[in-house]
C-alpha cells in the first residue's frame, strides 16, 4: 500500500510540468534491482524506504538498486516509471537508458 506523502507530492507536481518521459519501463524496472523480503531478525540495521518514509516490515519486499540503496518494491517500482534515478544518490537505475518509450 503506498501511501506516502512524498510520492503523492511529487506525482502531483510530475502532473504539473507534464508528462516528461524520463522514466523506465516496468521491465526495465524489474530488471534494474534485486528483490528481497524484509526480516527484521536477519538485517541488523533498520530500514526506512526513503520514498514513503515508512520503516520496513518483516516479509515486505524490497527493492535493491545498482546503487546499494533499498526500498519498497511498489515505491520505486512507481518511481522509476516517472524518473530513471535513485531518490537517495540520484545514480542511474538503469545503465542503458533508453529514451525510446
Ligand atoms: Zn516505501
Ligand atoms: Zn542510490
Amino acid at each position: 500500500m503506498i501511501s506516502g506523502y512524498f510520492l503523492q507530492e511529487l506525482l502531483a507536481l510530475e502532473e504539473r510540468i507534464g508528462n516528461v518521459s524520463t522514466g523506465l519501463s516496468e521491465e526495465t524496472i524489474l530488471r534494474s534491482m534485486v528483490e528481497m523480503v524484509y526480516h527484521s531478525n536477519q538485517i541488523q540495521e533498520e530500514g526506512q524506504c526513503a520514498i514513503c518514509l515508512e520503516e520496513y516490515k518483516d516479509t515486505e519486499k524490497l527493492g535493491t538498486l545498482n546503487c546499494g540503496h533499498d526500498f519498497h518494491v511498489g515505491c520505486i517500482s512507481q518511481w522509476l516509471q516517472m524518473k530513471n534515478v535513485c531518490p537517495i544518490c540520484k545514480d542511474s537505475a538503469s545503465s542503458n537508458t533508453s529514451k525510446e518509450q
